[in-house]
């Protein structure tokens, strides 16, 4: 048995400062103060203890993407994400030939059983039956109609659809239907079709603002619409470009900390800095901050989770172990896994991280198991 000693412990619900975690490759005990003498002691020197984050949005990272459509490309990305405290994600597809789609899925699938990187808990279609009006970054020529026939054959992997409800409300009650998330996203609705999208059963909707018409005083949008669904929950990509920060206080007097999901939407640019960068024979422009095609769209975030959550922590309101819980607890909830991991709780897998106020890692821990360490 292991024991971290003298850490600030971020539960669900608060902060332990000074407190202890004894695990194997599961959380069995949270203590007050010190650990058993038999327990092999990590002196965390007074750093916070996080659980895993869980980024269920993210479509690239350290240079490989989803669309490669390859079980190497998404081993890679699942080992780079540890050293950005992430232990669980979602590989996510932007718009890509419905042959590269399908092999990304089969790719997921066998990724979905391996161990030793972040874990990859399913795949989250993006970027195929979305709203042209809408695309952002995503190439218009290849929008298709959903294919159910398709969709049937790798139900067993897709965690999340992107639904423009506008155009595709079946799409919803398909995924209804298979305890799929839907997620509304890339859309045009007007606020009453986004709402009539929800009765049919989204319960999420993807990067709140980006790519979906925001609120007018006379029409208040698929925005509108979500912000004001309590079952809904919104992703919120936290890296004061996609989204005013101003907004981060919006969306949390708005929708509490059970409603938002923190993620990164990240793209093959991502944990690399500033440079030009190629995927899917786009090139991909980055300052540092965000990365933009030629004419100026943005086009995925460079910005890691963990910054994210301090983003929202810092310019939100939220205590940290609110923001925290934004990129832990509720996308676990949201793919139905928080009983495993999500959060630092006895049972549960010991996924977890050690950093500093600014959450910079320290030290990222697999099943209990140091798989990353700061050099
Ligand atoms: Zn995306």
């Amino acid at each position: 048995m292991k024991a971290i000693v003298h850490a600030g412990i971020v539960l669900e619900d608060g902060i332990l400062e000074d407190a202890a975690v004894v695990f194997d490759d599961r959380i069995r005990q949270i203590l007050p103060d010190r650990a058993p003498d038999s327990c092999e002691i990590i002196d965390a020197g007074g750093k916070y203890l996080l659980p895993g984050l869980i980024d269920m949005h993210i479509h690239g990272y350290c240079g490989r993407e989803t669309t490669e459509a390859s079980v190497d490309a998404q081993r890679a990305m699942a080992a780079a994400l540890l050293k950005d405290g992430v232990t669980g994600f979602l590989p996510t597809l932007g718009t890509a030939p419905l042959e590269t789609i399908a092999g990304a899925l089969e790719a997921t699938r066998a990724c979905m059983r391996e161990s030793g990187g972040a874990k990859v808990h399913g795949a989250y279609v993006e970027g195929v039956f979305i709203s042209e009006k809408k695309k952002g970054a995503h190439n218009a020529a290849l929008l298709l109609a959903p294919d159910y026939g398709f969709l049937e054959r790798y139900k067993d992997v897709i965690k999340v659809v992107i639904v423009a409800p506008e155009r595709y409300p079946d799409l919803i009650d398909w995924c209804v239907e298979r305890n799929i998330v839907s997620s509304i996203g890339h859309t045009d609705a007007t606020y009453e079709q986004a709402m009539q999208g929800v009765r049919h059963g989204a319960t999420q909707a993807t990067h709140l603002f980006n790519a979906m018409r925001g609120i007018g005083h006379r029409e208040p949008g698929a925005a509108g619409a979500a912000l004001l669904s309590d079952g809904v929950r919104v992703e919120l990509i936290a890296d004061t470009v996609h989204v005013d920060r101003a907004l981060f206080k919006l969306v949390y007097k708005v929708k509490g900390a059970d409603g938002i999901v923190l993620i990164t939407d990240s793209s093959i640019a991502a944990g690399l800095g500033p440079g030009i960068y190629r995927s899917n024979e786009r090139t991909i422009y980055v300052d540092g901050t965000v990365g933009r095609l030629e004419n100026g769209t943005i086009s995925g975030s460079v910005s890691p989770l963990r910054r994210n959550v301090y983003n929202f922590h810092r310019y939100g309101g939220a205590p940290l172990w609110e923001a925290v819980r934004m990129a832990s607890l509720n996308p676990a909830r949201a793919l139905k896994i928080d009983g495993r991991v999500g959060s630092l709780r006895p049972g549960k897998c010991a996924d977890m991280f050690l950093c500093d106020a600014q959450l910079n890692v320290e030290c990222t821990f697999l099943d209990g198991e140091c798989v990353y360490r700061r050099a």
